[in-house]
């Protein structure tokens, strides 16, 4: 049991499907403690369901764009555990109309609401996670980003954007956080088909794209993102901060 005694707040669970969920699975396997965040009413079934599924998880709604619920939902991890390990980031919107098309047509307050949700968010999170993961001595945050990053894949424009910005501020926060015992890392994972990625004009011929081409000739699981997420959130992971895994079937490596 690799996160036995460890309390874990998961945020973007939206069903079954989500990366956030296979995370949630592969945590609580390993013994992790859970509290799941829910952006709103709308999603609060599905995940109350879900919830029932792992005994004793905590569920909680949070808007990650909004200062006050984040600090409503640690304080809810306090009042319920006085401290918390781990903090997963598996949210992330943008405008459908800004998913699809020439990146330079994106609107300026496209532009702003992909950043404030997919990228800002893990800043604010990490602020409000603080005196929680401090409590416990240290701790291990992990967020989700995707290859459009780096480079340029067709239709996810600005998500790729607002990943760039992601990943450095997973590098400016672990600088930060680094003297107090708390690792922040990226998992980059390969195209999977959830409820996010259906709004990314063209994604299934890009799983077909990457089933030919990839040095492992297969599309990852979601469990294979859970199963990193433990590695990150665990003990032997201790000395990796600052970083993105790619969980890609080595799709980064090609050339062309
Ligand atoms: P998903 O199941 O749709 O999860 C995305 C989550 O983000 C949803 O729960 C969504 O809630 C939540 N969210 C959006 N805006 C929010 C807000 N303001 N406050 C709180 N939650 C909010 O899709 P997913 O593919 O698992 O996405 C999880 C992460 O993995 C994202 O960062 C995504 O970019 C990343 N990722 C995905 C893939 C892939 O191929 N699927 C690949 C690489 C990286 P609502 O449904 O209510 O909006």
């Amino acid at each position: 049991m690799l996160l036995s005694g460890k309390n874990a707040v998961v945020f973007g669970v939206a069903n079954k499907r989500s990366l956030a969920w296979a995370i949630s699975k592969a945590f609580a396997d390993q013994g992790a403690k859970l509290l799941l965040t829910y952006q709103g009413d709308r999603l609060k079934e599905n995940v109350l369901e879900l919830a029932g599924t792992l005994p004793g998880t905590l569920t909680f709604p949070c808007d990650v764009t909004d200062d006050a619920q984040l600090a409503a939902a640690f304080d809810h991890a306090k009042q319920n555990w006085g401290g918390c390990d781990i903090v997963a980031h598996c949210v992330a919107y943008a405008n459908r109309e800004d998913l699809s098309g020439d990146f330079v047509k994106t609107s300026r307050d496209g532009y702003r609401v992909a950043q404030e949700v997919s990228s800002y968010s893990l800043t604010a999170m990490c602020r409000a996670a603080l005196p929680l993961l401090e409590a416990r001595g240290g701790g291990s945050v992990i967020t989700l980003t995707y290859m459009g990053s780096e480079r340029v894949v067709p239709n996810y424009n600005v998500m790729g954007v607002a990943k760039a910005a992601l990943e450095a501020s997973v590098r400016y926060l672990a600088v930060d956080l680094g003297p107090k015992n708390i690792r922040v890392n990226a998992i980059s994972a390969g195209p999977v088909k959830t409820l996010s990625a259906a709004g990314i004009s063209g994604f299934s011929s890009l799983l077909e794209v990457y089933e030919q081409k990839v040095p492992l000739r297969r599309n990852i699981e979601a469990a294979e993102v859970g199963d990193t997420a433990v590695f990150l959130a665990s003990p032997l992971s201790r000395g990796i901060t600052g970083e993105v895994i790619h969980v890609d079937s080595g799709y980064h490596v090609l050339g062309v």
